[in-house]
């Protein structure tokens, strides 16, 4: 039996024009149900477990954004992205392409709408995307992105740049490569100010990355991590899960990840999803959802992890990621803190300042490594140690040195795509256009391949063809 959980719009895989949609349940699943009018009826698996779906979206932020809007309404969500009047969330990460020339040829890149592209901004393109960012309300974090952005020798200064003008945490969203054979590049980002490396990390073994990226990669990868050792900077891993490929390795990677503590700061998993041509619809088979994610992790770590340990966040629709925060112990065993995670989660009381906050403090504090061990206070806390100064000691050297983030985010294709949820994305790219996108949107595509939005210096593109 199907049941109608809820109503909203999306859009059409076909033309892309804005459509109606409802979210249902049927054999305890949700599914995007929707209709175009001019093509056909599309349907999309977004969520294992209905009962955990409900559960989630009590969390859901209340809707309400006080940054600055960059675009007027004028054909509605979601042709009007700048941020236009009508978005319900603020800024947490920008994400600036700075290159789309590649080193990796991955079947999966959702960049591949940038396939032939040689778009490279000048650095005065690129002060223009950072002063964009200011405009809108900024300095907020930053992602460098790409294509490849260490394909740039002029990456370091790019960085050097964002930190004059204030940005106080910037990551490199990379494949490692050039990290993994260049130390002496990595060293160099390290000292124009870069906070963290945000590595594809896909698995634990060849075969993952031969079927995700198209080659072996793994002795690669862990010479990347391994530099970052050397040069202490801190490492975000980041797998796409791909079911019958990796999604049976999530208790792998956090075994792994462990070993890399406190280097490795955290684990970012991302489900797959369908961009770029793709003329059939995804099976249900095809995907991963949050849930099977938090159920990989409870089962592959023997119950090490547990589903309570994960939290939806505040900062965007409560079913676009979820959050955790684990303490690694002396008995080599992960220790759920959920009371940091609701640093990232923010509200249930435990903080007051607006989601979008709390998430961009949670980032710069937690996504970095530490540049020394925290100091002692002359009389630990004086509550719960007592005069257990030692013991008091190491609890705070391992809360704030040997932890480690597990969160995910599923990104929403063209078959998934909500516009209620992507009304209250938190990740935004910044154009050359002077605009924030967010990025579901920036990298929507139709199934023939077509985008919505480029990072083209020219005026937007929009391919909507009614
Ligand atoms: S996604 Fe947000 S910024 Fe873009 S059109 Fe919709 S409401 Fe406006
Ligand atoms: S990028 Fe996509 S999945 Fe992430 S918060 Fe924005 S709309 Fe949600
Ligand atoms: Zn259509």
């Amino acid at each position: 039996m199907k049941e109608v959980l809820t109503e909203t719009e999306s859009l059409c895989p076909v033309c892309l024009s804005r459509i109606p949609a409802k979210r249902v349940v049927e054999r305890g699943d949700v599914y995007l149900e929707k209709d175009c009018p001019k093509h056909s009826s599309f349907r999309a698996l977004i969520w294992r477990n209905a009962e955990l779906y409900r559960n989630w979206s009590q969390y859901s932020q209340q809707a309400g954004s006080s940054q600055k809007r960059l675009t007027d309404i004028t054909q509605g969500c979601p042709y009007d992205c700048g941020l236009c009047p009508d978005h319900e969330a603020d800024t947490c990460t920008t994400v600036m392409e700075v290159t789309h020339k590649c080193n990796l040829d991955c079947p999966i890149c959702f960049a591949s709408g940038n396939e032939g592209s040689r778009f490279e901004p000048d650095i005065a393109t690129i002060r223009g995307m950072y002063q964009t960012i200011v405009e809108a309300g900024g300095p907020y974090p930053v992602q460098m992105s790409g294509g490849e952005p260490t394909l740039r020798d002029d990456l370091p200064a790019i960085v050097a740049l964002g930190k004059k003008l204030g940005f106080y945490h910037i990551q490199i969203n990379t494949n490692g490569i050039r990290i993994a054979q260049n130390k002496e590049y990595l060293a160099r980002l390290k000292d124009s100010g870069a906070d963290l490396i945000y590595l594809q990390f896909d698995g634990v073994s060849d075969d993952v990355y031969r079927v995700i990226r198209g080659r072996n990669l793994f002795d690669l990868k862990v010479r990347a991590i391994s530099n970052c050792a050397e040069v202490r900077m801190g490492v975000i891993l980041v797998p796409t899960v791909v079911p019958n490929v990796n999604l049976h390795q999530l208790g792998d990677i956090i075994r792994f990840a462990k070993q890399w503590i406190p280097t490795v700061k955290g684990v970012h998993f991302q489900p797959v999803s369908y961009f770029g041509r793709y003329p059939w619809s995804p099976k249900d088979e095809d995907r991963v959802t949050l849930p099977d994610i938090v159920n990989g992790l409870v089962a592959q770590t023997n119950g090490e992890l547990k589903e309570t340990d994960f939290l939806p966040r505040r900062c965007e629709d409560s079913h676009c990621s979820f959050s955790s925060f684990f303490v690694l112990m002396e008995d080599g065993k992960l220790q759920a803190r959920t009371d940091i995670a609701q640093e990232a989660v923010s509200g249930f009381g435990y903080r007051k300042d607006p989601p979008a906050v709390t998430a961009r403090n949670f980032i710069s504090r937690r996504w970095r490594l530490a540049s020394e061990k925290p100091k002692q206070t002359e009389k630990g806390c004086g509550q719960c140690c007592g005069p257990n100064q030692e013991a008091w000691r190491r609890f705070l050297e391992r809360e704030s040195l040997y932890y480690l983030t597990i969160t995910g985010m599923p990104f929403q294709d063209v078959w998934t795509l909500d516009l209620h949820r992507l009304k209250r994305c938190c990740v935004h790219v910044v154009t050359s256009n002077k605009q924030l996108i967010p990025l579901c949107a920036f990298y929507v595509t139709s199934i023939s391949g077509e985008r919505l939005y480029q990072n083209l210096p020219t005026d937007i593109t929009l391919s909507r063809t009614d």
